[in-house]
C-alpha cells in the first residue's frame, strides 16, 4: 500500500466479489476491457447482460454507464460505447458484464460505515434507494434509518431486525434484508471496510433480494493483516506517473526518492539504485526517485518519453542516465539524449534539472564525445558509475 493513504475505494466488481464471498446476494458477472470480449461474457451469462461503467464515482446509470444488452451483439456495441468514456473525470477502462436481474419492483438503501465523530459503526437503511438516494438523504432524512451498531456487540439477526424495523421494510422483504444486513455486516468487519454500502439492494419480480451495485472503502491501516487486499489496489490510478508511463509502454516504477534513474536493462537499473542510494548517504540521505528501464534498443523518442516522465516528477531535483552501451551502442545513446531534450523544449516544457550521464560500454569514446560536443548546459558527463552516482545525489542535495 503507497504511504499515506489511509483508505482504498474500490471499483464495484471488487465490491461484488468481497460480498459474494461473505454470502450476501449477488448477481454473476465478470469484468473485461475489450468490447469484443463482452460478447463472450454475455454468451456465458446465457444471452444478455447489463453492462456497467467501472469506475470509482457514483452516479454512472444517470451518466450513460450502466446499459441492458438483449444479445452478445449488444454487449460488444454497448461496451464499445461506455469503454472510454469520461464520467465526471473518470475514464472508463474497465465494465462489468453481469447477469440481468429480473424485473426490478423495489430499489433499497442499505450500508455500514465508521462514524469518526460520535466515534461508532452506524447502519444505514433506507425503502427509498437507487440512483435518487442522496436527494432522498437531504430533502427527506426522515426516509434514512441511521443506527448506531456497538463494535462489540456487532450485528447478530436481531440487531438486523431492529435496523430493518427502524427504516419500515416491507413485511415482506423484511427477513431476507435482515440476513443481508448480517452478510454485510461480516463483509464490513472481515474485510476491514470503513464503508459497505449496497445501492440498489433491489427487490426483484421473483420476490429475491439481491445487491445489485456496491461500494467498499477499505481501512489501508488493516493492511498488515489483510495481504489479499494488496491486488485489490487500481496501482495505475494510483499514481499518475506509472500510469503516464504505462501508456508510453515504458517499465516505470515511482520511488520515494530525489535521483531520477535513467538505465537501459533492468539488471543494471537495479544496481543503479543500490548505488545512488549508497551514495546519497553522503548527500543529505537524497534516494532514488524512480526505476526506470529504457531496455536495449534505446531511441532517442523512447529518451524522450523517459526523460518526460521523469522531469514530470516534482520529487526529482536531478537525473541519472546510466547506459552501458550493447545492441544500442553509446552514440546512439547519446544523440538520443540531445534530441530527448531538444524534443521536450520543443514541446514547451521546462527542463531545468540537472542531468548526470555515465557512457560505458559499445562505442562510449563517441558517444561521449557526442555529449562534449553538444555542450548542453544541464548535462554533465562523469564516466565511472560510482562517480556520476555521486555527482547526481550532489546535485539532487543542492537543490
Ligand atoms: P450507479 O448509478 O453508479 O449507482 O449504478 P447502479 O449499478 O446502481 O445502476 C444504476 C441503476 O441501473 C440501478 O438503480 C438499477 O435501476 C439499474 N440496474 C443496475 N443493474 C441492473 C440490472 O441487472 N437489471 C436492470 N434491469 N437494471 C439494473
Ligand atoms: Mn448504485
Amino acid at each position: 500500500m503507497e504511504k499515506g493513504r489511509t483508505r482504498v475505494d474500490l471499483f464495484e466488481y471488487q465490491a461484488r466479489d468481497l460480498f459474494a464471498k461473505h454470502g450476501v446476494p449477488v448477481l454473476a458477472g465478470e469484468v473485461i476491457d475489450t468490447p469484443e470480449a463482452a460478447r463472450e461474457a454475455t454468451e456465458r451469462l446465457g444471452g444478455k447482460s447489463v453492462v456497467k461503467a467501472q469506475v470509482k464515482v457514483g452516479g454512472r446509470g444517470k451518466a450513460g454507464g450502466v446499459k441492458l444488452a438483449a444479445t452478445p451483439d449488444e454487449a460488444v456495441a454497448r461496451a464499445t460505447d461506455i469503454l472510454g468514456m469520461d464520467i465526471k473525470g473518470h475514464t472508463v477502462h474497465k465494465v462489468m458484464i453481469a447477469e440481468t436481474a429480473p424485473e426490478i419492483a423495489e430499489e433499497y438503501y442499505v450500508s455500514y460505515l465508521l462514524d469518526r465523530t460520535n466515534r461508532t459503526f452506524l447502519a444505514m437503511a433506507s425503502v427509498a434507494g437507487g440512483m435518487d438516494i442522496e436527494e432522498v438523504a437531504a430533502t427527506t432524512p426522515e426516509k434514512l434509518a441511521k443506527v448506531p451498531v456497538d463494535a462489540n456487540d456487532g450485528v447478530s439477526i436481531e440487531k438486523a431486525r431492529e435496523i430493518v424495523a427502524q427504516a419500515k421494510f416491507p413485511a415482506e422483504v423484511a427477513e431476507q434484508v435482515a440476513e443481508v444486513m448480517v452478510t454485510l455486516w461480516k463483509t464490513f468487519i472481515a474485510e476491514d471496510a470503513l464503508l459497505v454500502e449496497v445501492n440498489p439492494l433491489a427487490k426483484v419480480a421473483d420476490g429475491r433480494v439481491i445487491a445489485l451495485d456496491g461500494k467498499v472503502s477499505l481501512d489501508a491501516n488493516a493492511d498488515f493483516r489483510q495481504p489479499e487486499h494488496e491486488a485489490l489496489e487500481d496501482k495505475d490510478s494510483a499514481n499518475p506517473l506509472e500510469a503516464a508511463a504505462k501508456a508510453k509502454g515504458l517499465n516505470y516504477v515511482k520511488l520515494d526518492g530525489q535521483v531520477g534513474i535513467i538505465g537501459n536493462g533492468a539488471g543494471l537499473v537495479m544496481s543503479t539504485l543500490d548505488v545512488v542510494a549508497y551514495a546519497g548517504e553522503k548527500h543529505d540521505g537524497v534516494k532514488p526517485a524512480n526505476f526506470l528501464d529504457i531496455g536495449g534498443g534505446a531511441s532517442a523518442e523512447v529518451m524522450a518519453d523517459g526523460l518526460e516522465i521523469i522531469l514530470g516528477d516534482p520529487d526529482v531535483k536531478s537525473v541519472f542516465v546510466n547506459v552501458f552501451g550493447g545492441i544500442t551502442a553509446c552514440d546512439e545513446v547519446a544523440k538520443g539524449i540531445v534530441q530527448a531534450l531538444e524534443l521536450l523544449k520543443s514541446k514547451g516544457e521546462d527542463v531545468n534539472k540537472p542531468l548526470v550521464v555515465r557512457l560505458d560500454g559499445n562505442n562510449a569514446e563517441l558517444g561521449r564525445k557526442i555529449l562534449s560536443d553538444a555542450n548542453h548546459p544541464l548535462v554533465q558527463r562523469v564516466d565511472t558509475m560510482d562517480g556520476a552516482a555521486d555527482k547526481a545525489a550532489e546535485l539532487a542535495a543542492a537543490k
